[in-house]
């Protein structure tokens, strides 16, 4: 098995029952798309977006989960649950989850191991703020966050790895190639041991990913697809990461 080639578009807190009118443009403009399509939206919309997705093979997932089951967990969302609206995936460790909500690796790695439980794929996200890579902090960050974030029993078949520097989320600034290939022959090294089948889990790179930039992405030795954020809002935008990445 070769690593999943994937375009995740994740919507955060933006969209409403209207806007799955651009599900129906991407079913229209890519019928059998060459790679793996999923699009995770604000969890309200995650059954609706099932619904109008169909027959198609695009996917839809959550963007967190909590660990348990089910439970007193007021406001929380649990892996089974998701599962049961539908999702294939979550997206798990975010930047913006481990800033606005205090997330540690434990957290992340209870999470993921709760998704792989309900039958989930994890997207588990790490990545350096601008002043660890400023300090040259950069691999031992991604090292950790790898290291404490990923569960037992974790492979390719379960995960997703996505490298996203805080730095270049929603901020339309990119790491060069170089840092980029750096990072994801890192990650892929630091999977052996961990992962049996390290040479095939799909390291995603996010972070300003743009139809104008994807394709010289996607030429980056390591980089198996994209979690992609304001880009996938548009089919349009989406649709063009996607033509980058089949
Ligand atoms: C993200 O939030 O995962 C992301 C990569 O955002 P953007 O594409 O907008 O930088």
């Amino acid at each position: 098995m070769a690593p999943r080639k994937l375009a995740a578009g994740n919507w955060k807190m933006n969209g409403d029952l209207a806007a799955l009118a651009e599900i129906d443009l991407l079913r229209e403009a890519y019928p059998d798309p060459g790679c793996e399509v999923l699009i995770c939206p604000p969890a309200l919309l995650v059954h609706p977006m099932k619904e109008r997705v169909g027959a198609h093979k695009m996917t839809v997932g959550g963007q967190d989960c909590h660990a348990n089951a089910s439970g007193a967990h007021t406001g929380d969302i649990s892996a089974v649950q998701l599962k049961d609206a539908g999702a294939a995936y979550v997206i798990l460790g975010h930047s913006e989850r481990r800033a606005d909500h205090g997330e540690t690796d434990a957290d992340v790695a209870a999470k993921a191991a709760a998704a792989h439980g309900a039958g989930l794929i994890a997207i588990i996200c790490v990545g350096e703020t601008e002043a660890q890579r400023d300090a040259d902090e950069t691999l031992a960050v991604i090292g950790a966050q790898l290291a404490g974030s990923l569960p037992d029993g974790a492979s390719a078949a379960n995960t997703v790895i996505a490298y996203e520097p805080v730095w270049a989320i929603g901020t339309g600034r990119t790491p060069t190639n170089e840092q980029i290939a750096e990072v994801h022959a890192f990650m892929r090294e630091q999977l052996q041991g961990r992962v049996s089948d390290a040479g095939d889990v799909a390291l995603l790179y996010g972070g300003s990913v743009k139809p104008g930039n994807a394709t010289e992405i996607f030429a980056i030795a390591h980089v198996d697809g994209a979690l992609v954020g304001g880009a996938s809002l548009k089919a349009a935008d989406f649709g063009g990461i996607i033509s980058a990445l089949e």
